[in-house]
């Protein structure tokens, strides 16, 4: 990627105060805050990671949004998994460059985003038309056009199209409804993962799974805890997310073989 920053690129602003501002650099632009206008030329042809001034004096540190700081800022419909769950995803359902992707609701497009640029080739499910919008919109913004993402207007629960997936990964709220389908949507060996907000839910998941032979089911959450790093006053913050999500992965078995007429079965002999 080019270092430097040019027409047509998003830049993040971040102030003395740590606020951000994601900006769009055009050619004669400008930047308006309070604390006054820092024109875009100052930024166009700069490096990634240089600091500019506003008129009035203001400092800005500007860098190239990192994928979780767009998914942070970026226009939202649904509510997007953060980032601290998109990782573990990432390696709960073993994402791979050409992995074949079925993702559903895709929302705002966050999990997607991550999907692509882990190089999976993704096919989206999504209820709401305005929502399919925005992620696709989302997705192009961030990692342009061109991209293996399809999104189709369509409710899950009514069975999945697609067969041979390597994986399928679900935000909605009744995954159970997707583990039939997904039996015959995903290759042996194949992964089904769901992103839940309560342990109800997950409860009823981990039955529909165990019901329908699938393996290797876990569950986990994933807590994150920051730290204030300042001088000698080194300690966690104040203040954590206690909660956002509960992340249950599950494989699909091999179809059992099936027993030749007449052979006994394991229970009679
Ligand atoms: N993971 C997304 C957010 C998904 S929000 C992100 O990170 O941005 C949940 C989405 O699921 C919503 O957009 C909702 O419209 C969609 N949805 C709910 N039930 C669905 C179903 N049965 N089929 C397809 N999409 C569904």
């Amino acid at each position: 990627m080019d270092p430097t920053f040019s027409v047509g690129d998003r830049v993040l602003l971040i102030d003395a105060k740590r606020r951000r501002y994601l900006i769009t650099l055009r050619e004669g632009g400008e930047f308006h805050t309070h604390a006054g206008i820092t024109p875009h030329d100052s930024l166009i042809g700069a490096p990634d990671g240089s600091t500019v001034r506003s008129g009035s004096g203001a400092r800005y540190l500007a860098v190239r949004p990192t994928l979780a700081d767009f998914v942070l800022s970026m226009p939202r419909g649904a509510q997007v998994i953060y980032p601290k769950d998109l990782g573990p995803l990432l390696i709960l359902a073993d994402i791979f460059p050409g992995a074949r992707v079925l993702e559903a609701g895709v929302g705002s497009g966050a999990l997607s985003m991550t999907l692509l640029r882990a190089g999976a080739e993704v096919v989206g499910y999504e209820l709401r038309e305005d929502f399919a919008a925005k992620a696709q919109a989302n997705v192009a913004s961030f990692l342009g056009d061109g991209l293996p993402y399809r999104v189709e207007l369509r409710d899950v629960y009514d069975g999945i199209d697609e067969t041979g997936l390597d994986r399928i990964l679900l935000d909605l709220p009744e995954p159970w409804r997707v583990v039939k389908p997904a039996l015959g949507a995903l290759r042996p060996g194949g992964i089904f993962v769901s992103y839940l907000p309560t342990i109800v839910q997950v409860a009823q998941l981990r039955e529909a799974l165990d019901a329908a032979s699938f393996v290797l089911a876990e569950t986990i959450e994933v807590l994150q805890r920051s730290w204030h790093v300042e001088g000698q006053s080194v300690r966690p913050d104040h203040r954590m997310v206690a909660h956002t999500g509960f992340l249950t992965a599950a494989r699909r078995a091999a179809d059992p073989p099936a027993a030749p007429p007449g052979a006994p079965g394991p229970d009679t002999e």
